[in-house]
């Protein structure tokens, strides 16, 4: 089903990594300068070897904190300690280090600025159409702000949503209602429409929110979620909004 009804739609929210700014390829190009500053060579024989290992204990680290088995410091800690002592590093000298891994591997991601070909065109699009742009993120609130203004984006977009702001991650009913609050159209979930490139967060969430959504799919993986509609480009998706 690719059909969006816009008739209704007065925001337009959009997920931002990995739909508006390509934070797969920043994050890979800060940890392997990370690596190189931090004399990882000694622990790790390639950058890739290190970038799999922090990425693998990452992924499942974000699982638990969406589900609010640990909490931020907690993931920002251990995302860096885990590896470390995979890696051979005795556990209390990778508790001194961690700490200080993260400030500097999130300063490193702040000097990366790739998007999401098509992201900019998309945003000036929705801005000519007189729609409410609003990002709706589950990122953390220092991090994504300063993502969002190195980007050059803080002109182009109207509101910003984080997870962070009440402590409650897509896909939470909850988040998608607190978003609708933040615009002149609290009670209208069909005023809202949410594009993301996650099906179960961004897409499951708004739908059940009674939200439209857009999946942002460009590795084309199959089950797109009933009721979304599908598109492989952002391009793809301004064509038919
Ligand atoms: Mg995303």
């Amino acid at each position: 089903m690719n059909s969006i009804d816009m008739s209704p739609v007065r925001v337009v929210w959009i997920d931002l990594d990995d739909t508006i700014i390509d934070f797969h390829a920043n994050s890979r190009a800060a940890l392997a300068n990370l690596y190189h500053q931090r004399r990882f060579d000694i622990l790790w024989p390639t950058v890739d070897n290190w970038i799999a290992a922090y990425e693998r204990h990452n992924i499942s680290l974000w699982v638990d904190y969406s589900v609010g088995i640990i909490d931020n410091a907690t993931l920002r800690l251990e995302r860096f300690r885990r590896p470390l002592t995979e890696a051979g590093v005795a556990d209390a000298d990778a508790r001194k280090l961690s700490p200080d891994l993260d400030p500097q591997y999130l300063d490193l991601l702040a000097q990366e600025k790739k998007l999401i070909p098509g992201a900019i065109e998309l945003l000036d699009a929705l801005r000519g159409r007189s729609l409410t742009i609003g990002v709706l993120s589950n990122g953390f609130a220092d991090v994504q702000h300063r993502k969002i203004a190195r980007a050059g984006l803080t002109d182009k977009i109207d509101i910003t949503v984080l997870s962070d702001d009440i402590g409650v991650n897509k896909p939470d009913t909850r988040l998608f209602r607190y978003a609708q609050s933040r615009t002149p159209w609290p009670d209208n979930p069909s005023a809202h429409l949410m594009i993301g490139d996650n099906p179960a967060t961004d897409i499951g969430g708004a739908l059940k929110a009674g939200w439209q959504a857009v999946w942002f799919n460009p590795k084309r993986q199959p089950d797109c979620p009933e009721g979304a509609a599908e598109f492989a480009s952002l391009a793809d998706i301004m064509r038919a909004l």
